[in-house]
């Protein structure tokens, strides 16, 4: 609750960009960041912001919403404060949270046909040790010396269980895993072992010595590798509709965001969800394109651009 109805909505923007910068520098997730229609909006909200990420399939999820109140629901509740000049008066209030979903998202973002693919900086284990042939003399000992090393710095799993590295390999690709690390008689001999990561399978042999080092480089590529292919889908993904006919086209035939002008009217909004089977606005971006002079539905003269999408 806040004094003012520019603190409240100070802090309900604040909140947004934590949101968006947590999907971006924690979770690697890109998202478009804008305002909910009155349509879409939170029933009695003054206004809602939301962040919407793509999934990797096209689908929108709305990844976490901010919204700013204002002194409604305190006028209704009767909530109020003595303010500086000692009259009684309505505070005005946010409303914001993220929740599980996020999780969904960071499935549905990142992962592939082998599993999930975790980003580095949430994996429960960033680093999975995996021995080659460990009966040889020599190469569990120094399996386990790797994961005593290695596991004050990273979240570490050193697995020495009796399966085939074969089925190790899998494993791991499948719970996410970002980065894998290899050691078997022959790297032991040659003072090295083989890291490889889950987002490309890229193989690197690295020097034991330089570990330290290479894995927190590797764990930041992963990072950056998977924000810049969740970047390019949602890119890719995105079209654009000058025209109604265009707008049906798309909607029906291509996955993902469709980016058009728009009059403002919900009667538009409720058509398009009508004639294409659900696709709804998403949001009116901060950061909005000039496509065309007027609302592709009604021929009107346009307000603001919007991204529209189907959702989960
Ligand atoms: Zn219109």
């Amino acid at each position: 609750m806040h004094e003012t109805a520019e603190d409240a909505m100070e802090e309900t923007m604040r909140m947004l960009h934590v949101y968006a910068d947590f999907y971006r520098e924690t979770l690697a997730i890109p998202a478009i960041i804008g305002q909910k229609t009155e349509k879409e909006k939170f029933a009695g909200a003054k206004a809602t912001y939301t962040i919407e990420p793509m999934m990797h399939n096209g689908v929108a999820l709305q990844g976490g919403t901010s919204h700013y109140f204002g002194d409604g629901f305190t006028k209704s509740f009767g909530i109020t404060f003595t303010g500086r000049d000692n009259t009684l008066q309505y505070p005005h209030q946010t409303s914001w949270g993220v929740s599980t979903r996020m999780i969904g998202a960071i499935i549905m973002v990142h992962g592939d046909d082998n599993g999930l693919v975790l980003p580095p900086k949430i994996a429960p284990i960033q680093l999975a040790i995996i021995p080659i042939a460990q009966h040889k003399e020599g190469v569990l000992e120094k399996a386990r010396a790797l994961y005593d090393t290695l596991s004050s710095q990273f979240r570490v799993k050193l697995d020495d269980s009796d399966n085939s590295p074969g089925w190790k390999f899998a494993q791991y690709e499948m719970k996410g895993v970002p980065l894998r690390l290899e050691i078997g008689p022959k790297d032991i001999e040659n003072n090295q072992c083989v890291l490889v990561r889950r987002d490309n399978r890229e193989k690197t042999v690295v020097s034991l010595d330089q570990l330290s080092t290479e894995i927190p480089k590797q764990l930041e590529a992963v990072h950056n590798a998977l924000y810049e292919k969740a970047l390019e889908n949602l890119k890719e993904k995105t079209h654009t509709a000058h025209t109604y006919e265009e707008f049906l086209d798309i909607a029906k035939n291509q996955p993902g965001f469709i980016k058009s002008m728009w009059c403002g009217d919900v009667a538009c909004e409720d058509k398009i969800k009508e004639d294409t089977g659900g696709v709804k606005s998403r949001c009116i971006p901060f950061e909005e394109e000039h496509i065309s002079d007027v609302c592709p539905v009604c021929g009107r003269p346009a307000k603001h651009q919007v991204y529209w999408g189907r959702q989960y």
